[in-house]
């Protein structure tokens, strides 16, 4: 039985006043039965790692350098993020694909430093809006994870996250049904099963692209939704731990 990880990405929000009250909020709250983590903006990682300290709630970054350490100004390590507390770290979101032109090679070699450095990988994959239409969908998630699975193999996913994040629905409101989102996501565990049944019938795999405390129950309940990457409703602790307990 798989456990339900709800994540809250913070992306570039808050203020040092802000996100401190937020992290107070989500570790006094009920979160039900989910296993819960945020990933803040880097600046606040070390300070959010201190109050999460026993809490129970995870720290994950928002990305990592496909490098060890040296000359890659404005790049985070995956030692650093490792020495900040964190436990996960998101690659491959898809406004890193999208504003910074992350290719699909690179966020392999992305996920494959997380993996050597002991982090867990959040690897988010997902289709524009026009591929959807093309019928393009699980092309395009195939060809995401394929370039994952080329580095670090099938092995790595033992200890690896994958977030179906259609972009069409990330920031929207324009949530995708549980059925779309149930169908993709059956396909991303048969493909890795394909491969090593056991790592996937373990692998977590959430749902991402507007999920609220609205929505959130109905999607969380399909058979291959293991929880949920929350962008907007992570913002406030009341919203992302009503998601929480919706598992
Ligand atoms: C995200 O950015 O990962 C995300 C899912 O955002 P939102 O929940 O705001 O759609």
């Amino acid at each position: 039985m798989r456990s339900s990880l709800i994540a809250g990405n913070w992306k570039m929000n808050g203020s040092l006043e802000s996100v401190t009250a937020l992290v107070d909020g989500i570790v006094a709250g009920d979160r039900g039965k989910a296993e819960l983590a945020v990933c803040p903006p880097a600046v606040f990682l070390m300070k959010i790692g201190g109050m999460l300290a026993d809490s129970g709630v995870a720290l994950g970054a928002q990305n990592v350098c496909q490098y060890a350490s040296g000359a890659y100004t404005g790049e985070l390590a995956a030692s650093m993020l490792s020495e900040a507390g964190c436990q996960y770290v998101i690659v491959g979101h898809s406004e890193r694909r999208s504003i910074y032109g992350e290719s699909d090679e690179l966020v392999a070699a992305r996920f494959n430093m997380a993996i050597e450095a002991g982090l867990q990988p959040i690897l988010c994959v997902g289709e524009t809006l026009e591929e959807r239409q093309q019928e393009q969908t699980l092309a395009v998630v195939n060809r995401q994870i394929d370039a994952v699975l080329a580095v670090s193999g099938i092995e790595a996913f033992a200890s690896a996250v994958i977030a179906y994040e259609p972009v069409w629905a990330i920031g929207t409101g324009q949530v995708a049904t549980p059925e779309q989102a149930q169908a993709v996501h059956a396909s991303i565990r048969e493909k890795m099963s394909a491969l090593n049944a056991e790592i996937a019938d373990g692998l977590q795999i959430l749902y991402g692209g507007s999920m609220n405390p609205g929505n959130a129950a109905e999607l969380l309940s399909q058979p291959d939704i293991d929880g949920g990457l929350i962008g907007g409703a992570s913002l406030k602790a009341d919203d992302f731990l009503a998601i929480a307990q919706a598992v």
